[in-house]
């Protein structure tokens, strides 16, 4: 066979250097710049950068390429562009005499010479991981390749090339001596041989067009986005042009996927989709899709074994070798017939028409036992699975036989995401979804075939019943009465349910071996192929099917739209354990942010308590109820000594509010002192000193004229900076106490956070807390710490974080913490205060200070002392903060570390030096940290901080974990 192009056939690459190009590039195309060689496994191509900036490709292409194929190249290149594609791709450049297409000579003969327009952009191969939508990027490109070729002819086309799928069979052949490992080869041909036998059918109808070939990772090309993920813009290369398959198009794309996910070959499906969105596939083409891959990846490894073969000393070709086993490993850990089910689920296409018979065979099963099973709820919002059961071992078996033991028999349910699967600490999707059921039954229930067909009994325990028309019922736990081969007819009793514990899973395709369960992204193409067995179960066992874009949907229809949530697509997170959230796939994530649930989630302490009070009592603080007494006793014991009055309201911002309504009434004046880029609530009083522009962009200009602005007094990149900054900020806040005096104003208060928690977990620098309390206490002023972040014990060292700054407020404002999620705040102010502020009416609250906020906030107090969270804050804390500091030495985007204990931001920049904030690739991280498991956000004012506040409860294990997988970002790329 000629194939065209190809090394079987001619010689390595040709024998011209960079030397030898410029005098061709001069003399043929009258081109001249610094040329420099750009890699290529068959040809030789140079960049030269011409004076006038525009920047040329000279290919001195193979003498193998014929005179036809080389113009069918130009003319489609031509053809490309003179449409407008969406994508650019290299634009053919005449010589000095007009012609598109030269000749050099060399000592073999004739050299085959073009000029080409450069397409500028980085390849999509310089990035380890390829971000979701930079996947589909790949597969949009690929389709609007193919879509940009299908009117285009020319007789070039039809060439023999190595690189035509049609042809994969031949090639590997030709190929396969090349490979020296013996076992190597006999893989390789036997995955040729079993791919190849699967597209013998529909290859016949396959559409056939003009096809790129070879729109892979290292020919398509990007620009950075803001995040610095590429965003493909360009195809090159168009060397393997031919007529073939138009899916082989999407085939090659998505091997070169696979090059940068070996582990996970659902990586793809954003290519799939966005191929599919531009040229719509067929169902044929879906079938053969990874068939054709695995073509692809048994073409790719014989060729390179053959090019090391042909070119030794060609360095190039060692990594790239390793590389393409690695892809065609990957496609082979998937079964064709899966991946085709998983693509039909993905694009909506229903179950395969060749598994009609088969689904209506289970659909009119008749009854397998002839107990009714209970099914039970193992789902992660279980009502079973509290306090963390979803973690014990075994729980499954205890709550099946409980159940069983109520009503004689028990089942769990097929589709069920488990919540008692998932895995902490997974950097993957753990396998949660149920793809069959297990009961619990009485011993020996008798078992009856629900279908006739041929009984298989693999091995002990396990029988298999499959019908003519491929229904296949999977049976475990079972003492056979029936022998292997044995024909059955329905209703004939096919053995017992051996102890009473039996698995059922019914498959619907000859070739799969259906594991139990299956990860989140391809279980929909599982559940299509092993249907639900309720048909065989007489009652519907089959878990609730909730649409979760619907509900999304229902979410964004009522609630205003400016109540934002955390992620373009937000996973549904429905169960919490200590500082785990779950979503309704079962998958686990560390929960980094939720400072709220300062004791865990889904404490039993206190949801106990809770529940306990709103059954004894819950009414307002004007009853005198024991709960408001202690509770405020308690938190009067907790500040320092002089403030003893408190009040009790439902948020950080009520909380703050009051405290800025006592200052003003009680000293009888209006001003107030804030820094820059704080938050403190959204009340009027709360939301005047609010002056961060991540919440409120307009919020400079729309301060009321009472409300005076000091800088942020951030040490790292702040108007002061370094470690002496603190008197230059003090300076600063004295100068404007001055001036407000001064104009006749003098302030009633200033706020602050003691460790700026909006600013990113920013440390205040030493001596500025000082100085500001004394400057606006010698006005006459008071000072409020706004301790609803950071206090409460979670920066570890101190109980408040005023502490570190040997400070003591006249109000503390707490909140969050307080409630683990349930709404309480609280002001802790003097007696003096107190009750100079009573003296103007009195405060009342509906359900500041009830019984049940009451109760809740004791029982936090007690689990924050009985479990030692505020030492644990410590230690974990500084070990995280230790360990992203290490992180930093490695990785020049982490500008710095900021805060204490669990309280921590990782500041991220661009350049160390001007501190450009990566905030795109902060938002970028998160997401990424969001696929491995990592709940995390961007904070401060430019969003390019990562905010590490989580329960208090973190431990070692978890710290580590989110380590890990910042640094895995940060390492392969977001
Ligand atoms: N003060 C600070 C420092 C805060 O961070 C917040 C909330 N993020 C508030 C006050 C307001 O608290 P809440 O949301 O409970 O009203």
């Amino acid at each position: 066979m000629p194939v065209d192009g190809s090394p079987l056939e001619v010689a390595p690459r040709p024998p011209v250097d960079a030397g030898r190009a410029a005098g061709i590039a001069r003399d043929l195309y009258g081109v001249e710049g610094p040329v420099r060689e750009l890699g290529s496994q068959q040809d030789r191509n140079f960049l030269v950068e011409t004076p006038l900036g525009g920047r040329v490709v000279l290919k001195v292409a193979n003498r193998g390429w014929g005179r036809e194929t080389l113009e069918a190249q130009n003319a489609a290149l031509r053809h490309l562009a003179s449409h407008d594609l969406g994508f650019a791709a290299p634009v053919p450049l005449p010589g000095l005499d007009g012609a598109l297409l030269h000749e050099v000579d060399d000592e073999g003969g004739p050299l085959p010479v073009r000029l080409l327009k450069y397409v500028e952009g980085v390849p999509l191969s310089s990035a380890r991981h390829l971000a979701p939508q930079v996947v589909a990027g790949l597969g949009r490109l690929a389709g609007l390749a193919s879509a940009a070729l299908a009117g285009f002819e020319h007789p070039g086309l039809d060439r023999a090339v190595q690189w035509d799928l049609r042809r994969a069979d031949e090639v590997v052949g030709l190929l396969l001596p090349s490979i020296g490992d013996p076992d190597r080869r006999a893989l390789v041909a036997d995955v040729a041989a079993g791919a190849w036998q699967r597209l013998a059918d529909i290859a016949p109808r396959l559409r056939v067009q003009a096809i790129h070939g070879d729109v892979t990772d290292d020919n398509v090309v990007g620009e950075p986005d803001d995040a610095g993920r590429l965003r493909p813009a360009g195809v090159i290369d168009f060397g393997d042009l031919c007529r073939s398959w138009l899916v082989a198009d999407l085939a090659v794309a998505v091997t070169g996927v696979l090059r940068h996910a070996p582990d996970d070959p659902f990586a793809v499906l954003p290519a799939v989709r966005a191929f599919h969105d531009v040229v719509p596939l067929t169902e044929d083409d879906v079938e053969a899709l990874w068939p054709l891959v695995l073509m692809r990846g048994a073409v790719l490894v014989a060729s390179s074994e053959h090019q090391v073969v042909l070119d030794p000393d060609n360095p190039g070709l060692v990594g790239p070798l390793e590389d393409e086993w690695r892809i065609l490993h990957a496609a082979r850990s998937v079964h064709p017939h899966h991946v085709e089910s998983v693509l039909r689920a993905e694009l909506g296409l229903g179950p395969a028409p060749r598994h009609a018979a088969a689904l209506r065979t289970v659909r009119d099963a008749g009854r397998l036992i002839d107990v009714e099973p209970s099914p039970v709820d193992l789902s992660v919002g279980s009502a079973h699975l509290h306090s963390g059961r979803f973690l014990q071992p075994g729980v499954e078996e205890i709550l099946l036989a409980e159940e069983a033991g109520r009503a004689r028999a028990s089942c769990t349910r097929w589709g069920e995401a488990r919540a008692t699967r998932t895995r902490l600490h997974s950097a993957r999707p753990p396998e949660t979804v149920a793809l069959g059921v297990e009961l619990r039954v009485p011993p020996r229930t008798p078992l009856s075939a629900p279908w006739p067909g041929t009984v298989s009994a693999p091995e002990a325990g396990r029988l298999e019943l499959v019908s003519s028309d491929g229904a296949r019922l999977l049976l475990r736990g079972v003492h056979a009465g029936v022998a292997h081969g044995e024909q059955v007819a329905r209703g004939a009793v096919l053995g017992t349910a051996q102890n009473g514990r039996l698995a059922v899973q019914v498959c619907v395709d000859p070739e799969v071996d259906p594991p139990a369960l299956a990860g989140p992204v391809e279980a929909a193409g599982w559940l299509a192929l092993c249907p639900d067995p309720s048909p065989l179960l007489g009652t519907d066992v089959a878990a609730p099917d909730e649409d979760a874009d619907a509900l999304l949907a229902r979410r964004r229809h009522a609630l205003a739209a400016v109540q934002e949530s955390y992620y373009d697509r937000p996973m549904r997170i429905e169960r919490g354990w200590r500082h785990h959230l779950l979503d309704t796939d079962a998958r686990s994530y560390v929960d980094m942010v939720n400072n709220v649930t300062s004791v865990g989630h889904g404490h039993p302490h206190v949801a106990d308590a809770v529940e306990r009070q709103l059954r004894t009592l819950n009414t307002n603080s004007r009853f005198h109820y024991a709960a408001i007494a202690e509770f405020s006793e308690r938190l009067a014991a907790l500040a320092p000594d002089g403030l003893d009055q408190v009040f009790l309201v439902n948020s950080g911002s009520e909380a703050v509010d009051l405290a800025l309504r006592m200052a003003q009434t009680v000293t009888g004046r209006q001003d107030v002192l804030a820094v820059r880029e704080a938050y403190h609530g959204w009340t009027y009083l709360s939301d005047a000193v609010t002056t961060s522009l991540y919440d409120n962009p307009a919020a400079l200009d729309s301060r009321p004229d009472w409300v005076h602005l000091a800088s942020a007094p951030n040490p790292y990149r702040g108007r002061f900076r370094g470690p002496g900054s603190g008197a230059e900020y003090a300076a600063e806040l004295r100068a404007l106490v001055d001036d407000l005096v001064a104009a006749g104003r003098p302030p009633a208060a200033f706020v602050c956070e003691p460790l700026f928690g909006n600013a990113g977990g920013v440390l205040l620098p030493e001596g500025y807390l000082p100085a500001a309390y004394d400057a606006v206490r010698a006005a006459g002023g008071l000072v409020v710490a706004d301790e609803v972040q950071v206090g409460y014990g979670r920066t570890g060292h101190h109980w408040w974080a005023f502490e570190m700054h040997g400070v003591t407020p006249d109000f503390i404002t707490i909140a969050k913490a307080m409630g683990n999620g349930h709404p309480l705040g609280a002001v802790i102010t003097t007696r003096a205060i107190a009750e100079a502020f009573g003296a103007s009416g009195s405060f009342f609250s509906s359900a500041g200070g009830s019984p049940v906020s009451c109760v809740t906030g004791m029982t936090v107090l007690d689990v924050i002392e009985d479990e030692g969270l505020q030492a644990n804050a410590a230690t974990v804390g500084d070990h995280l903060r230790r360990r992203c500091e290490e992180l930093a030495e490695r990785h020049p985007v982490i500008g710095t570390v900021h805060g204490l204990g669990l309280y921590l931001g990782v500041e991220l920049v661009r350049d160390r030096d001007t501190l450009e904030p990566a905030t795109a690739e902060c938002y970028a991280i998160c997401e990424r940290l969001r696929e491995l498991g990592v709940v995390m956000q961007p904070t401060g004012e430019r969003a390019n901080v990562l905010k590490l506040k989580p329960p208090m409860c973190l431990d070692v294990a978890s710290a580590d974990f989110v380590v890990e997988m910042l640094e895995a970002v940060l390492r392969d790329g977001w």
